[in-house]
């Protein structure tokens, strides 16, 4: 039994059953024995492998959305560009690779990055030397605002709820014979969705968003929030465990395995709004990096390289952009506040 299986063992014991959230939240952010606290999950070595680091072509690109940004922002002397969750710090550094190639946008960039993990902060710094660090979105500075975020949303808790013969249930994870087990409370909880099902609570994270919302909008400034999940809020169940990049049993080896869980975008676009953000638009990975220029990006750098690393770099931008890879599973998100312009490539048809 895992340290962190010990503690959550006698949390139960004298708490009774835990809700998935408060379970989610011990296994990947315990100061001690969380999984994000004592590793550095990704790669081919790790547990998974994210967009950054499968190709430097998305972060390339992302930068360019962001130099657009800043321009439309009315190219700001000082603004700060965020990145919550930011892992090894490899999306940032592709991002700043692009984007100080504009002197006045190079001269004027505070980065902020949200971050909890003291290894990953390490593994950061040493990417991104010149940065400040936060523990959470509430002191990031009142500056126009420029905040992006890759696979951050889903690795925030969630709850579980279900309805079963008309009554609702919350999912919570109980103990017998000294192993964790599944188990459902009566909850006086009201479920969105009609029918009978797993419906995934998803208040964290709109609590978040709300927050970036109202920074945003008081600001000036737009977020892009990509991640897999699904556009429109729906019954099913989507946590999930990996190790190794394989699925593992959500119950065993807390702390020690990445919990995840899709993130349904329509609960956090409306957390945005609630906060004041206006919603420009959600597109699939896949036509966000092509309307970037994917292709191109992937061909010039091509031309730099022979041989195996080439034939790599199209398979790496394949992947990122296949409908039956990461192209349409992963969903971008843009927002903005404080009076700013629908950014592109949102609206464009
Ligand atoms: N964006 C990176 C890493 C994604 S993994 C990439 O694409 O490679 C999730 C990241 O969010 C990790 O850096 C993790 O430590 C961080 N994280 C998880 N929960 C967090 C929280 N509540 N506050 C801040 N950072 C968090």
């Amino acid at each position: 039994m895992t340290a962190l299986a010990k503690i959550i063992r006698s949390l139960i014991e004298q708490g009774g059953p835990m809700p998935i959230d408060r379970y989610m939240s011990l296994c990947l952010g315990h100061p001690e024995h969380g999984y994000y606290m004592t590793r550095d999950p990704f790669g081919t070595s790790g547990d998974f492998t994210t967009a950054p680091e499968v190709s430097q072509v998305f972060g390339e690109l992302i930068g360019v959305w962001c130099v657009s940004v800043w321009q439309a922002m009315g190219s700001p002397r000082a603004f700060a560009l965020v990145e919550l969750g930011p892992g090894r710090g490899t999306l940032m550094a592709d991002v700043l690779r692009v984007a100080s190639r504009v002197e006045a946008l190079a001269k004027g960039v505070q980065i902020h990055l949200v971050e909890t993990s003291p290894v990953l902060r390490e593994a950061q710094r040493s990417r991104v030397p010149k940065a400040t660090w936060h523990a959470s979105v509430a002191s990031l500075p009142a500056l126009p605002t420029i905040i992006i975020a890759n696979e951050f949303f889903d690795a925030l808790p969630i709850r579980q709820f279900e309805r079963r013969n008309g009554r609702v249930f919350e999912r919570c994870v109980g103990l017998m014979d000294g192993q964790f087990v599944p188990g459902l409370a009566p909850s006086p909880y009201v479920m969105a969705i009609a029918g009978e099902g797993v419906f995934e609570d998803g208040s964290i994270r709109n609590a978040m968003a709300r927050q970036l919302g109202d920074h945003l909008q008081k600001s000036t400034g737009a977020a892009l929030i990509i991640d897999y999940g699904h556009l429109r809020s729906a019954l099913g169940e989507t946590l999930q465990a990996l190790r190794s990049h394989a699925f593992a049993d959500v119950l065993q080896q807390p702390g020690n395995v990445d919990l995840t869980s899709h993130v349904d975008f329509e609960q956090l676009a409306r957390g945005f709004a609630t906060g004041g953000a206006k919603i420009a638009g959600v597109l699939s990975q896949s036509e966000f990096l092509m309307r970037m220029g994917l292709e191109q990006r992937t061909t010039v750098l091509a031309r730099t390289l022979q041989g195996e690393a080439q034939a790599s770099l199209h398979a790496a931008s394949t992947r990122l952009a296949s409908p039956a890879q990461m192209g349409h599973l992963f969903k971008v998100l843009a927002v903005t506040g404080g009076g700013l312009a629908q950014p592109y490539p949102f609206g464009e048809t």
